[in-house]
């Protein structure tokens, strides 16, 4: 009676160390959302679209959080904690938020997106941000002790935009505080913890410097997560987003990500798409 129990109590012991093995090397992804935009009418951000596809939409702002076996990575960080709650002429011009109409509230904002899954942001590792528009970089000054991932030319963006980007969709308050901190400045792809398992991707067009991710997933997925190189599937119809540093390097990165998703039979998540935040959107992916 006394062996067997001994016994039975190795073998849970060794199965509990057994699956905690496994599960230790094992990444998994949660998709979340800085609140949304809109509604307003799909045409106002894909204007090549003809009149009679004119629908009211209201999207997503995408945050990916990555729980990897070396670390937290969190993949953009929505709009600023200052538009919470209707604060959003406080740090953004009337133009976006009457055009944008953001419905973000504090329990949106990352750093409680990361405490309702667990996590604190002294936490995290890395924070990759894909763009400098203010709803992907908005909150990067709350990660002070994380490596940053950015293409270096997306730096020169985000510091001087181009005339005709600027008082826009970048609102240098919103990194002006983070200038020194520590950055990998990236001229090209890179896989982050040298595995295989997060790649970054770089895919300019939508600005100069933007980037995507591949997540490949112990389980076997893959996971090509474009943010704003593609808002949604009317871009894979042809019809280029409205708001471009270059149309010419955008339709190559659409093709790049495509072709990614096809070859290694893989899933594409869209940046700003209304139907694949409704069907994925707040979950767990692994
Ligand atoms: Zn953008």
């Amino acid at each position: 009676m006394r062996k067997a129990s001994i016994f039975a109590a190795l073998v849970g012991l060794l199965c509990g160390l057994g699956s905690f093995t496994v599960s230790a090397q094992e990444m998994k992804a949660y998709w979340a959302a800085s609140g949304m935009f809109g509604p307003f009418d799909i045409r106002g951000l894909i204007p090549s679209l003809p009149a009679e596809r004119s629908r009211m939409i209201t999207i997503g702002v995408p945050m990916w959080i990555i729980d990897h076996p070396k670390g937290i990575v969190v993949f953009d960080t929505g709009n600023n904690v200052a538009i919470s709650d209707g604060g959003c002429k406080s740090h953004w011009t009337a133009g976006n938020c009457d055009f944008l109409k953001p419905s973000q509230k504090r329990s949106d904002v990352i750093d409680m997106q990361l405490k309702k899954l667990g996590y604190s942001v002294d936490q995290v590792k890395a924070v990759i941000t894909s763009h400098s528009h203010l709803d992907h970089i908005g909150n990067i000054e709350m990660f002070p002790n994380a490596l940053h991932v950015v293409q270096k030319r997306e730096l020169y963006q985000a510091w001087w935009p181009e005339k005709f980007q600027r008082g826009g969709a970048h609102v240098m308050a919103d990194y002006d505080g983070a200038r020194d901190f520590n950055y990998v400045e990236l001229d090209g792809d890179y896989d982050l913890f040298g595995d295989g398992m997060i790649t970054v991707l770089s895919t300019p067009g939508h600005t100069l410097g933007n980037q995507s991710l591949k997540l490949k997933f112990k389980s076997g997925k893959t996971f090509v997560i474009a943010q704003d190189a593609i808002w949604m599937r009317e871009n894979l119809e042809g019809f280029p987003a409205g708001l471009n540093y270059s149309v010419k390097d955008y339709f190559a990165s659409v093709n790049r990500l495509k072709a990614m998703r096809d070859l290694e039979d893989g899933e594409l998540f869209f940046g700003h798409d209304e139907q694949q935040w409704k069907e994925k959107g707040n979950k767990w992916y692994r």
